[in-house]
């Protein structure tokens, strides 16, 4: 199963707000420069994070967003659960009309079983976890939250 280019980009941040060891918030561009990603796609993903509660954001000059209680036991499973709001992984329904073969179909029901399989499988996988020194480490020296190594 493939994750939409923004459930890719919401763990990502979350990845980053995980090893972000400052104890400061950051802001939404210096997440966009850390994880490679445009800005405008960043903060759309990091307004639905805000609204599942995973983020937390404060106001002001040195401010910006950093995991919430919640953000830090989060579950990779738990978030692309949160964040994939399709009925079905196929177009059986569509403004344009069902699926002729909607009726009782054994696909459509297989493939709701193989989702909830793969979001079972990453139910196990705290997002907070996964973020290690040598993946990270670089990441938060080119965003400026590290000093160059000596
Ligand atoms: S064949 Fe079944 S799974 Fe595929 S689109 Fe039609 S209803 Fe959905």
């Amino acid at each position: 199963m493939r994750m939409t280019a923004f459930e890719d980009v919401s763990l990502r941040a979350l990845m980053l707000l995980a090893a972000n060891d400052t104890g400061e918030p950051l802001a939404t561009r210096t997440i966009a420069e850390g994880i490679g990603t445009p800005y405008n796609h960043v903060s759309k993903a990091v307004l639905k994070l805000r609204e599942l509660g995973y983020v937390e954001a404060t106001r002001g000059r040195a401010g910006g967003v950093q995991l919430s209680d919640a953000g830090r036991k989060a579950t990779v499973g738990g978030v692309l659960r949160a964040l994939d709001t399709r009925e079905d992984l196929a177009d059986c329904e569509t403004p344009n009309g069902d699926c002729p073969l909607s009726i009782q179909c054994g696909l459509r029901g297989a493939l709701r079983r193989a989702r909830e399989a793969f979001y079972r499988e990453l139910d196990g996988v705290v997002v907070a976890s996964l973020p290690h020194e040598r993946q990270m480490g670089p990441v938060l020296v080119q965003i400026g939250l590290r000093p160059p190594a000596a």
